[in-house]
């Protein structure tokens, strides 16, 4: 590593974020909308050029309403019709995903937009409110200094500079230098199994825009459609690579039995690469004025394409947080909600990942069976059901992901509670989530407010969306007259069945909240 060359000017930022994958961009997006200054560097000389993750989860789209990226995301994906399960080369079933979460979400469907076009549009986004990301300049380290930090950095020509910010985002990927400093471990270990990722040109069967996935008794293939005709993404494992040295592993080296089997013909691979499977959480997410964020604080099998969708929550958990302790509308405890708050998501997903990656990845007679046998007669049956679509809509989606029970949670109404996700609802051509592109607190109620609530919101300058009660609301769980105190990041903070003001006045006080209206 070039040795840093002279220190240069000192440029104070209130956030500094590390990292320009999809972390970091949206977390820069959201503090930048929110009104917070940021920096945002990456050691990189460009934008990622491969497609890496490719599902974005309906929840994401949600949050993404707030800044209205979520129509740009749509039209540039691709939505997946279908799942087919082969075995052996044989279709075992074929899962519609068609309106899969039908009722549960204006984004009901399974949606794939490869990262490196998602960077291409969240960096456009931030360019359109002004920001660039700087480039060839890398984290080298940083210090606590009393109310704010100094970051060593080396810029593009390897002159030095120390930057000071109140808070520095550690959005630097798997091998996070923030971590590094932060001191926490990153416990957790790597599976035996190599893979292989392949973005091709091809043409066969599976090649129709629906995702394929053959569970062979000697190989495993999944086939992604990507947005472009004919381009598709292999994810396999790598068993038996014909070659025996340390060379990189090609293309060529893995086995294609199951590529075979499905009659895919390969005309041109645009990107392969290999890898291990890993499967970390770190300790902490957070120490003094430093936090973790995505593929830094947590990694796993990209079964079920939750990595990128969990950094892009992480995000969005903690810029709100940031902007409001920036302003001084809120004490600096708030921030020690954000580790509680995402870590336990982290090590559930964590958890379940490896489960399923263990599941479509084991070699042993009895997973054998299970994956070739068992699993595709199962589930061709059971997804057809209802109960059961939406239970795995549901789980994959991330719609089910929560903060009850977390420090900033509080009270249920009906069959909602603070910390919950508010239950979409549709109704007269519109929905209940238009509001929620405020990124502010506000207050709902499905019924009628007490007018001594709506005085106190009006003199408190807090939004308060009323909605003529509808049997469509009690349906989704929520209870007439109830107020709901939405938080900026669209999460429910505190359900109360009296609907009485000070009920919310306590929250804000006893969270040191007083001022964040
Ligand atoms: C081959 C491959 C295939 C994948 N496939 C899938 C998939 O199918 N589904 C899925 O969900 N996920 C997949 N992933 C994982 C997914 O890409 C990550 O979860 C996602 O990129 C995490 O985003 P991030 O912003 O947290 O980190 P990253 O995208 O890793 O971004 C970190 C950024 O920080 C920068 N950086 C690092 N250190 C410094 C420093 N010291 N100073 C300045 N900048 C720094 C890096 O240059 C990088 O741009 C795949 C990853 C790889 C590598």
């Amino acid at each position: 590593m070039p040795k840093t060359e002279q220190r240069g000017v000192k440029m104070r930022s209130d956030v500094l974020i590390v990292g320009a994958g999809p972390t970091g961009l949206v977390l820069a997006l959201w503090l930048t909308k929110l009104g917070v200054r940021v920096r945002i560097i990456d050691k990189s000389e460009q934008p990622g050029t491969t497609s890496r993750a490719l599902a974005v989860q309906a929840r994401t789209l949600e949050l993404y309403s707030q800044l209205d990226l979520d129509q740009a995301v749509i039209e540039r994906g691709h939505k997946v019709p279908a799942v087919n399960l082969w075995v052996g080369g044989k279709p075992k079933a074929h899962l519609d995903f068609t309106d899969i979460g039908s009722g549960l979400t204006p984004y009901a469907f399974l949606l794939i937009f490869p990262q490196d076009e998602h960077e291409k549009l969240l960096i456009e986004r931030l360019g359109e409110l002004g920001i660039a990301v700087e480039r060839q300049t890398e984290l080298i380290g940083y210090r606590e200094a009393g109310d704010h930090v100094v970051a060593d950095l080396r810029g593009p020509t390897g002159v030095g500079e120390a930057c000071e910010a109140l808070y520095i985002a550690g959005c630097d990927g798997a091998h996070s230098i923030v971590r590094h400093v932060m001191g926490t471990g990153f416990p957790g270990g790597t599976y035996q199994r190599v893979f292989y990722v392949a973005d091709v040109e091809a043409s066969g069967p599976p090649v129709d825009g629906e995702l394929h996935v053959d569970l062979d008794e000697a190989d495993f293939l999944a086939i992604f459609p990507l947005t472009a005709e004919k381009h598709v993404r292999l994810i396999g494992a790598v068993r038996n690579p014909r070659h025996d040295d340390d060379s990189p592993l090609r293309f060529e080296d893995v086995g294609h039995q199951a590529i075979d089997h499905l009659k895919v013909k390969i005309e041109k691979v645009n990107w392969f690469s290999s890898y291990r499977v890993h499967h970390r959480v770190a300790d902490r997410f957070r120490q003094g004025r430093a936090f973790l964020l995505g593929d830094a604080a947590h990694i796993h099998s990209p079964v079920g394409g939750q990595g990128m969708n969990t950094g892009i929550g992480d995000a969005i958990n903690l810029a709100w947080k940031l902007a409001a302790v920036v302003a001084q509308r809120a004490s600096a405890s708030l921030l020690d909600s954000y580790e509680p708050e995402r870590i336990a998501f982290a090590r559930r997903l964590v958890a379940s990942t490896d489960r399923a990656f263990t599941m479509v990845s084991s070699e042993g007679t009895l997973a054998r069976i299970v994956r070739t046998r068992l699993a595709p007669a199962l589930l061709s049956q059971i997804v057809r059901f209802g109960p059961f679509r939406r239970f795995m809509f549901r789980t994959v989606s991330q719609t089910t992901l929560n903060y009850r029970g977390g420090p900033l949670a509080a009270g249920t109404a009906g069959a909602v509670s603070g910390g919950g996700r508010l239950p979409w609802v549709k109704i007269d051509g519109g929905d209940n989530f238009a509001s929620l592109s405020l990124m502010q607190w506000q207050v709902h109620v499905y019924g009628t407010a007490r007018p001594e609530l709506a005085s106190w919101c009006a003199a408190h300058r807090l939004p308060l969306q009323i909605f003529p009660w509808r049997k469509q609301y009690e349906a989704a769980g929520l209870a007439c007259d109830a107020s709901y105190l939405l938080r900026p990041d669209s999460y429910i903070a505190l359900a109360d069945p009296s609907g009485a003001p000070e009920t919310i006045e306590r929250y804000f006080n006893s969270r040191g909240l007083a001022g964040s209206r």
